[in-house]
């Protein structure tokens, strides 16, 4: 096979690897290879006089298809498994990721389409070993997804499986072609990374690759950041191994207007549910959803976001940096911070913290069901004061400690059924009515911290639906939760402030190029 011209080569190249870093890669892989080459040479039998030849036909094997390389290729691999079996436990950990890419056919169940196969310029492949760090002689040798390349070879042919509803591992790779002795071993090669009844799914592909008919190697997508791969070695034994999708963190932007809800609103803007949940819980101390949102009010956001490479999101690994609520005109920003102790938490613009003594709303999507004061109660049938409020809520809601504090009492009382009462910091106490149960583990002197479960929505006591009752003590006196003074909590100060305030200024410039970007693109498509 002829060796193609440099320019083509980088061409070549452009296509198949990503955008983001291909020169790293490509040091990656002939370092890869060449640390291979020595590897084998240093952990195999003394054999001085050839490892010069091997060297090279290992080369040749990863860059070139001659027969030579090939008989190189088959070494190599034998290679592995003489190490492998010296070592007494599996050794080969055989990598098919890149098969894909640089692969030379790609046949799927719909047909066939023909891709070329990569090449590395004569550079690339004379870098001097001078610069590679000494191997380290070990008893095995951990593969990289360009050795298993060089071990598998570069032109197999790829035929992608689609799993059926009723499918097992075996079914769907006897219809891929694989004899039915290799579809056992290649199970059992699975077993310690791969768990088919839990990880197979139905629509999913799996991409098995051949050599003519001889089946070379395996691809799975485990889950969405892990993919497994199995390649046939040359002595009819199979090496497994897993490897790990990259991620990168990304910042987003997004502003709306508030015509139902901010939940509604955000979502409207393809802000991930998971943030929308974060930005209501960081504004929780400071807005009640209920009352204090009303239409037309507006909001601005900047969160961080774990994509995959093909931009997929990586779900719970969101959080909000930088949010604003825009309350009948008034701005309500918060941001993100970690203080020098670690802490992180959410700021005013003046470095007071969102977070305050007591939660307003110690219960998550919850409707303000009677208020605090008169009324007329509508089981004992006569009017009296409710000194607390109600949350109508499904039975089984988690409730939240408002504050952090201590239990006093927890178990049945009365009419307030299953009850939780908190002592906090300065002489404040909350107490929570009506519960289904608790949650498990509490008991009285119990340590809680705000925002910790502490039981679940219900109606034992006198209760005419599932609700939160919900009280608040201030020295002992019963006060409204809706209307009470909330104490201040932390406030940054020293350095910490100082910080606080070079950070505010970069995420306010951060946002405003992310919304300005986004104006630009939206334009464009339209
Ligand atoms: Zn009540």
């Amino acid at each position: 096979m002829q060796h193609p011209h440099h320019t083509d080569q980088h061409a070549g190249l452009q296509k198949y690897f990503p955008t983001k870093l291909p020169k790293f890669r490509l040091r990656y892989a002939v370092f890869s290879l060449l640390a291979l080459s020595i590897l084998l040479i240093l952990v195999g039998e003394p054999r001085e006089d050839a490892a010069a030849q091997e060297d090279a036909a290992l080369q040749q094997a990863a860059f070139g298809d001659s027969k030579r390389s090939r008989m190189a290729t088959d070494r190599a691999a034998q290679e592995f498994s003489a190490i492998e079996t010296a070592a007494g436990h599996p050794a080969s950990k055989s990598l098919t990721g890149l098969l894909k890419p640089l692969s030379g056919l790609v046949e799927t169940e719909e047909g066939d389409e023909i891709a070329e196969a990569v090449r590395l310029s004569e550079e690339e492949r004379a870098l001097p070993k001078a610069e590679l760090p000494t191997p380290l002689k070990k008893p095995y040798l951990h593969l990289t997804e360009e050795e298993i390349v060089t071990a598998t070879g570069d032109s197999l042919r790829e035929k992608r499986v689609t799993v059926a509803s009723g499918d097992t591992l075996g079914t769907i790779l006897n219809r891929g072609g694989i004899p039915s002795g290799d579809v056992h071993n290649i199970s059992v090669a699975l077993q310690n990374v791969y768990d088919p009844r839990r990880d197979l799914r139905v629509g999913q592909q799996l991409s098995l690759y051949f050599d003519g008919d001889d089946f070379k190697a395996l691809d799975i997508q485990k889950n969405l950041l892990t993919s497994v791969h199995v390649a046939a070695l040359p002595d009819g034994r199979f090496g497994v191994t897993e490897t790990e999708t990259p991620t990168q963190t990304i910042l987003a932007a997004a502003r709306g207007t508030i015509n139902s809800s901010l939940y509604k609103a955000a979502l409207d803007e393809d802000v991930p549910d998971s943030v929308i949940l974060e930005l209501i819980r960081v504004y929780s101390w400071a807005v009640d959803f209920q009352r204090d949102i009303r239409e037309g009010d507006g909001f601005e956001i900047m969160y961080r976001l774990t994509v995959t490479e093909d931009g997929r999101t990586v779900p719970g690994a969101a959080e909000v940096v930088y949010a604003n609520l825009q309350l009948r005109g008034r701005d309500m920003a918060v941001y993100r911070f970690k203080d020098s102790e670690d802490d992180i938490g959410y700021y005013e613009e003046d470095g007071r913290s969102v977070r305050k003594a007591l939660m307003r709303t110690p219960i998550d999507g919850a409707r303000l069901s009677s208020g605090f004061g008169m009324r007329h109660h509508p089981i004992l049938g006569y009017s009296r004061m409710h000194r607390g409020v109600d949350f109508a809520a499904p039975t089984g809601t988690p409730i939240y400690a408002a504050g952090d504090g201590r239990i006093t009492y927890i178990g049945r009382n009365s009419g307030y059924g299953n009850y939780i009462r908190i002592r906090h910091h300065s002489g404040l106490e909350t107490a929570y009515a009506h519960m289904s149960r608790f949650k498990g583990g509490l008991k009285n002197g119990s340590r809680v911290r705000q925002g910790e479960v502490i039981g679940y929505v219900g109606a034992t006591g006198q209760a005419t639906g599932p609700h939160l009752h919900y009280e608040v003590h201030v020295n002992g006196q019963q006060v409204n939760p809706q209307t009470v003074k909330m104490q201040e909590g932390k406030k940054l100060a020293g350095k910490d402030l100082e910080i606080f305030r070079g950070m505010v200024a970069q995420l306010r410039a951060q946002y405003v190029s992310l919304i300005d970007q986004k104006a630009v693109r939206t334009a464009a498509a339209h």
